[in-house]
């Protein structure tokens, strides 16, 4: 086909046929004005936004239809597009014939009519009434959540999805020195945050939107206060019913008090396990290094007495005596308090899993001289493994083992050894008929050198329990004793359950 034929004509009819209906047809409205701000043509959809026929609509002012609010913006906004012809978009709401109004947006543009002719304005116009409303909606529902939180200290918002405040609540607003008008609209920046604390939320606020997840954090910028304060924030998305995110909700707390409090604990804590440590190490030291003058005490005594008995008077043998007597008992104190801190300090390797029935055959074999002068029946149902150093179990068993020999009544001893899962840990227990302990005094006696009974009635120095102890408590387990004077003791400790 000849493109310069006059067939030319129909084609150019044709175009201006298909512009026709999409001009009809758009699902946006479309309406021209001369520079008189008049309409001279609309199309249906923008007759059906503004309630009017095209009829009422040509020749009308614009600025007749458009909320006395707005007037005065979008005639400077014209006046610019005549004189620089660049476009614009606005915001802004036309009134209907019933007295409602409806907020469209409008992106405006300049037509240029034949050389010389007259120039129009083409408006495309978009009815935004529904987002305005649920942002308003919004922005509602939120100051009712707040109010009935208005006496927290905590901020509370609402950020559009670029970033800006569309809500701040009483705290917050009272922390910027700010009213709520003065705030909506305002970015972070705007808002006077640090460059790096408003890039940090900008990016944060932006993987909100598009993972639809909250995100928690913490930072010590943004204070409007002189002294540095430590925030804990939350972005929550708020989800449209479409499920897009329509903005995000935000939680600020000033945890300056509580870092404080948990910076103080931490330290305290440290402070506790050096000097524990240090401790254990002096015990240790200390109960070592004592061993050796006082083995030459106890071997000057006695060889005081062998050679000076009955060749001093009745006094000077007794004097030598007792020396004797508090050496040797001194030796048994320190070598306790020796046995007592290696139990704290041994072991700092991952224990073995252990057959309790074997340790347990173990420290009856021990025991059998004991078991065998008191012709006691010791008894145990099958025990299980655990991961424990196996020293350490034997020391748990022949402690209580030997205490209940120890503290027999005039009956027969019957000792029975049992273990019982509950949950996660074994509770072990040594059951025995003995003399029994007041229950008043069943939380003393796993103290250091605790006793209840002094050493002429029975031998011992008050550290067996406190070995006990001090060795379940590696093993995050606890130890105590149910009894009653005269009616036998029931020890019990617990270890944890080896996966
Ligand atoms: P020791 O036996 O050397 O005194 P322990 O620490 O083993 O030290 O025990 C502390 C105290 O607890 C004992 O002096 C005793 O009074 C009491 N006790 C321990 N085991 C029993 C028991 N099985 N029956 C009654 N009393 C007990």
């Amino acid at each position: 086909m000849n493109p310069n034929s006059v067939e030319g004509a129909p084609h150019s009819d044709s175009m201006q046929a298909r512009l026709k209906a999409i001009f009809d047809q758009s699902t946006v409205g479309i309406a021209e004005t001369d520079f008189f701000g008049r309409f001279t043509s609309t199309n249906g959809r923008f007759q059906n936004i503004v309630d009017r026929t095209a009829g009422e609509l040509t020749g009308m002012r614009m600025q007749e239809i458009t909320h006395s609010e707005d007037v005065a913006h979008s005639e400077i906004l014209f006046a610019e597009l005549a004189r620089t012809g660049e476009p614009f978009t606005l915001e802004k709401r036309y009134l209907r014939p019933d007295g409602s109004h409806v907020w469209v947006r409008s992106h405006v543009s300049m037509v240029r009519g034949e050389p010389g002719g007259a120039q129009s304005a083409l408006a495309i116009v978009e009815d935004i009434t529904e987002k305005k409303a649920s942002i308003e909606q919004l922005q509602r529902q939120w100051r009712t959540f707040d109010t009935a939180l208005s006496h927290t200290p905590d901020s509370t918002y609402i950020i559009d999805r670029n970033g800006r405040f569309l809500y701040a609540n009483r705290a917050l607003l009272q922390r910027w020195q700010k009213t709520l008008d003065q705030a909506v609209g305002k970015s972070f920046a705007e808002m006077g945050y640090p460059p790096s604390l408003v890039q940090k939320v900008e990016q944060q606020i932006q993987t909100v939107v598009e993972t639809r997840l909250p995100i928690r954090d913490e930072t010590s910028l943004g204070s409007f206060t002189p002294t540095e304060h430590y925030y804990e924030y939350i972005f929550v998305p708020v989800l449209a019913s479409d499920g897009t995110v329509e903005a995000v909700a935000g939680s600020t707390r000033d945890i300056t008090d509580q870092k404080a409090v948990q910076h103080a604990l931490f330290h305290q804590a440290e402070e506790l396990t050096r000097i524990n440590a240090d401790l254990e190490q002096f015990a240790y030291s200390a109960s070592h290094d004592l061993r050796e003058p006082l083995r030459m005490v106890s071997i000057f005594t006695q060889m005081l007495q062998k050679k000076y008995a009955g060749k001093l008077d009745a006094e000077g043998d007794e004097y030598i005596s007792q020396a004797f007597q508090a050496a040797r008992r001194m030796e048994m104190l320190v070598r306790d308090l020796l046995a007592y801190t290696r139990a704290a300090m041994a072991g700092e390797e991952e224990p073995e899993l252990v057959d309790a029935n074997v340790v347990f055959d173990q420290v009856l074999q021990n025991l059998r001289p004991v078991i065998q002068q008191n012709e006691a029946i010791v008894l145990r149902t099958p025990l299980p493994s655990v991961r424990i150093h196996e020293v350490h179990l034997l020391e748990l068993f022949q402690n209580l083992i030997g205490n209940a020999l120890k503290y027999r009544s005039e009956n027969v001893p019957k000792i029975q050894v049992a273990a019982e899962q509950q949950e996660d840990r074994w509770v072990f227990s040594v059951a025995d008929n003995g003399i029994g302990i007041d229950p008043a005094y069943a939380g003393q006696i796993f103290g250091i050198f605790k006793r209840l009974h002094n050493k002429d009635e029975y031998e011992g120095t008050g550290i067996g329990l406190a070995i006990c102890q001090k060795i379940v408590e590696r093993y995050a387990g606890r130890v105590w004793v149910e009894s009653e004077l005269g009616h036998g003791a029931r020890f019990f400790f617990t270890l944890p359950v080896s996966e």
